[in-house]
């Protein structure tokens, strides 16, 4: 087993006790934690305002980037750019970077694989893995931050929009339920956050969840102010129980009730997310039971086409249904 220390998956304080046991100045910490977040700098021969003492022993015995990245695929207008990492225990993750609207947001993953079994979704029929450390969500946003800084990094001169160089936007909806790894996730949203550390301002971050009520009341508790998205995919029980088996568990009325909760107590919108998929959930008469459904709260309805995926029954609806659902 691999005995070093993941500092990514402490906090600046333990750090500074890590150093302190070194022999070193407490304030070495705030220099790697910059190096670290700041610059997304992970190679401790690179921070070169350390002694080489305190580099050697970084390089020595501590991990300072928890992910491998194995594979990148990058989408045909060069906007969007997935990228497979591997854990150091073999599991793997993705995580996505969109330069879309003048915006730099990364989607990334809270665990591998994913417990919830949503029918129409490739990580749900893959099944769960385990949860990801708080060190292995930041150095996600990490990877990207410093794909954006670097001029020489691949393909940056081939995108046809003018070269962003920071990460504006944080969505936590990729593999996994967030909140069923709440507290590594928001230890990780904490990080990203602080203003010793990434320093993205919480509103610029929304966590998507597929309903799990004890979270999302939690979560309302939070200062925190980062957004919530609710993938809601149905409008009634009878077809919810079936494409979010979690439904059975939080039926929509429990949902909902959390949901009114948490913009009472927030006041801030929620994002409903509805994929929709031919001849399941687009309707015009599920159209108008959304509507019901959601009357008098305080939202938004985004609207997904569905990706397919290879041997699901599920298929994303035409333009002319998308549009009738719509108005
Ligand atoms: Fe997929 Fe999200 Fe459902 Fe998990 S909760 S199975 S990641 S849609």
């Amino acid at each position: 087993m691999d005995e070093r220390v993941r500092i990514l998956d402490g906090s600046c304080e333990e750090l500074k006790e890590r150093m302190v046991a070194w022999g070193e100045p407490p304030y070495r910490a705030d220099q790697i934690w910059r190096w670290l977040l700041r610059a997304g700098e992970t190679d401790p021969a690179r921070m070169t305002d350390l002694p080489s003492s305190v580099r050697a022993r970084l390089a020595a015995e501590t991990i300072l980037n928890p992910l491998t990245p194995l594979t990148e695929v990058v989408s045909r207008d060069r906007l969007a750019r997935k990228v497979l990492f591997a854990l150091a225990d073999g599991q793997t993750i993705e995580a996505v970077l969109m330069l879309y609207d003048r915006r730099r947001t990364v989607c990334i993953s809270t665990q591998a694989g994913c417990g919830m079994g949503c029918l129409f979704c490739a990580t749900g029929l893959s099944g769960f893995a385990r949860n990801l450390t708080p060190g292995e969500i930041v150095a996600q946003v990490l990877h990207f931050a410093r794909w954006l800084r670097d001029p020489e990094a691949g393909g940056r001169d081939a995108a046809p929009i003018p070269r962003p160089t920071t990460i504006t936007n944080v969505v936590v909806m990729g593999m996994g339920e967030p909140l069923a790894n709440y507290q590594a996730t928001w230890q990780a949203l904490r990080m990203l956050t602080d203003p010793q550390g990434f320093g993205l301002g919480a509103r610029h971050i929304t966590l998507s969840t597929v309903g799990l009520v004890p979270g999302i009341d939690r979560m309302a508790a939070e200062p925190l102010q980062v957004g919530l998205a609710v993938s809601l995919h149905a409008p009634t029980d009878e077809l919810r129980d079936q494409l979010v088996p979690i439904n059975r568990r939080y039926p929509l009325a429990s949902l909902l009730a959390a949901c009114h909760r948490y913009v009472a107590r927030t006041r801030r919108r929620i994002t409903f997310e509805y994929a929709l998929m031919h001849g399941i959930n687009d309707e015009v008469a599920q159209a108008r039971q959304l509507a019901d459904l959601l009357h008098g709260l305080l939202c938004h309805v985004n609207l997904i086409p569905l990706n397919p995926v290879e041997g699901s029954p599920f298929q994303p609806s035409s333009p002319a249904r998308t549009r009738a659902f719509l108005e």
